[in-house]
């Protein structure tokens, strides 16, 4: 993992200086303070039809207009399968699922986003469709396409575990 940097210059319990950060332990030296930036889940899923895949574009940072899967992270007190659904539906408006997701595997990844580091560990599932169901482009999603799962272009992938699920998704 990348090193990972304080997103604040002083202690929030105590207001003096300074954090230190040990992998994702940020703990002051004054206080009893310690904060575990704790690695955070998301999910995401290769929604396949005939050979085709559902790739969508991010509209917004981190790597805004680049390709994606759809997906997101995972809310508190939620399970994995409950945040894809609901992701699937704010981006996709895709509810009901048109088939029960089947895990595939996950990938670690590093998001950087407002100035902070998040580790995270994402989830990829596979939903296999009989029909090329309808779908919208929400929320932080520019656009969706279908492509032929041999003619992707992984340049094309903007975040680096979304590129590194694909081409594992394609050797499989
Ligand atoms: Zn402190």
């Amino acid at each position: 993992m990348s090193a990972l940097r304080a997103p604040f210059r002083h202690c929030p319990a105590c207001a003096r200086g300074s954090v230190c950060v040990d992998t994702r332990v940020f703990l002051c030296e004054h206080c009893a303070f310690r904060y575990y930036h704790n690695v955070a889940a998301a999910v995401a899923a290769f929604i396949v039809h005939d050979g085709a895949l559902l790739l969508t574009r991010r509209a917004h940072a981190p790597a805004a207009g680049t390709l994606d899967l759809p997906g997101g992270f995972v809310d508190p007190a939620e399970s994995l399968e409950a945040a894809l659904a609901r992701e699937l539906a704010e981006e996709l408006a895709l509810t009901p699922l048109p088939a029960t997701p089947r895990y595939l595997f996950s990938v670690p990844n590093v998001y950087e986003y407002a100035g902070v580091t998040y580790a995270t560990a994402d989830a990829f599932f596979l939903i296999e469709c009989l029909t090329r169901p309808p779908l919208a482009a929400l929320d932080d999603v520019s656009e969706t396409l279908w492509r032929p799962l041999a003619e992707i272009d992984l340049a094309e992938i903007g975040l680096d575990s979304a590129r590194e699920a694909l081409r594992r998704f394609r050797g499989s």
